[in-house]
């Protein structure tokens, strides 16, 4: 037998998460919608504060993300107390599985949830019971049928990623009511920033309400800002305390911390990439359904296309590349028959509405 290192058994069954592809060899041009990153880049003033770290680059963040936080509460009426940063909401995924699950637990999520939470799960030893979902939507009593005595976490995307399906507060409010008090409840609102439906809230008020639930969020989405990992959770005093304990002691690092507290600062973002992304998802979907493309009903800032089976996506796909363009297969999430596409520019929608139209034309024409 070797004697190299080897990790505890179960960590070599974890499939590691696979991110959307950004590269397609031989095209010269490259439309990435595979990974919801926004159609803007970064807010300006984050890139300049960015930028204006460079020379500070020796000094260690401040551990706290002290006035990162306080910028966030400000932002959206938080007590910065109850806030924790992350590098990326993964982050505090990963450090509150690792903290309140483990070997003998489960966590729980819906069918066609988001691929992070099982892998974090694994990390920890935990098992993952996933429930079934209703229209590709999660189901409040079916996900209660299948709480357990080994229940620790429940996870909830709202909207969902990739199926961008919401629950309305009431419904969040019913799964938090049927959950034993003991199980922590994560609402996780990467997308919170797009939706403008009334019936929803984010998780601010079940997080006040009590002690079991917290609600992360990113600034990977609406603010452009996926590739310096930052995310934060809203959490009771107690979650905060533990997570403070467990997370590095500079997981946020500084050039992050300035960036976020610019990009939360950035006049009109919210309101244009509200505005872009209402307007272009549903141009987009428009013209999918104009081509007899099955779209479902999203709350996010990306299509879930619905080609039926399995080869016929991936002939879109193919077609979809050929023109340059990378979407998300969605197979790994049990959804072989589906494509996820991210809402781009003006132009690049455009690109993926003549794609597609191409494609079923000439599916009719070979039939
Ligand atoms: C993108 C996304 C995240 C955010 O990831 P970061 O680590 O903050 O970049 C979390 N949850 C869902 C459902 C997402 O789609």
């Amino acid at each position: 037998m070797s004697s190299a290192p080897r990790p505890r058994p179960k960590i070599l069954a974890i499939s590691p998460y696979v991110g959307g592809e950004s590269q397609l060899p031989g095209a010269n041009r490259t439309i990435k919608l595979s990974s919801n990153e926004g159609p803007f880049g970064a807010p300006p003033g984050a890139r300049a504060a960015y930028a204006a770290l460079a020379p500070k680059m020796h000094l260690y963040p401040d551990g706290h993300a002290t006035e990162l936080r306080r910028a966030i509460g400000g932002r959206f009426g938080l007590d910065p107390e109850c806030i924790v940063c992350g590098a990326g909401s993964d982050d505090l995924i990963y450090q509150l599985t690792l903290a309140y699950s483990g070997p003998g637990t489960e966590i729980l999520m819906s069918a066609h949830g988001f691929s992070i939470y099982p892998i974090a799960a694994q990390l920890a030893g935990a098992q993952t019971v996933k429930a079934q979902e209703c229209d590709l939507t999660a189901d409040v009593d079916a996900m209660l049928a299948k709480v357990s005595p080994a229940t620790r976490i429940v996870f909830l995307a709202n909207p969902n990623n990739p199926t961008g399906s919401m629950l309305p507060a009431d419904e969040v409010a019913r799964l938090r009511a049927g959950l034993p008090p003991e199980v922590l409840l994560v609402l996780d609102a990467a997308y919170a920033e797009y939706v403008e439906r009334p019936d929803y809230d984010p998780g601010i008020a079940l997080v006040r309400a009590g002690d079991n639930t917290v609600m992360t969020r990113t600034f990977s989405k609406m603010f452009g800002m996926g590739g310096m990992r930052l995310g934060w959770v809203f959490a009771p005093p107690a979650v905060v305390d533990v997570l403070n304990r467990v997370r590095a002691p500079f997981n946020v690092n500084a050039a992050a911390q300035a960036a976020g507290i610019a990009a939360l600062a950035e006049p009109g973002w919210l309101e244009k990439g509200r505005a872009h992304n209402r307007e272009w998802r549903g141009r987009l979907a428009a013209a999918l359904a104009a081509s007899g493309i099955k779209v479902w009903p999203s709350e996010g800032n990306f299509l879930l296309a619905d080609f039926s089976t399995r080869s016929r996506a991936c002939a879109a796909d193919a077609a979809l590349r050929a023109r340059g363009i990378i979407v998300r297969g969605t197979a790994g999430y049990g959804l072989p028959q589906c494509l996820r596409i991210s809402i781009g520019t003006a132009e690049e929608c455009q690109a993926v509405a003549e794609a597609l139209a191409a494609f079923t034309a000439r599916e009719a024409a070979d039939a």
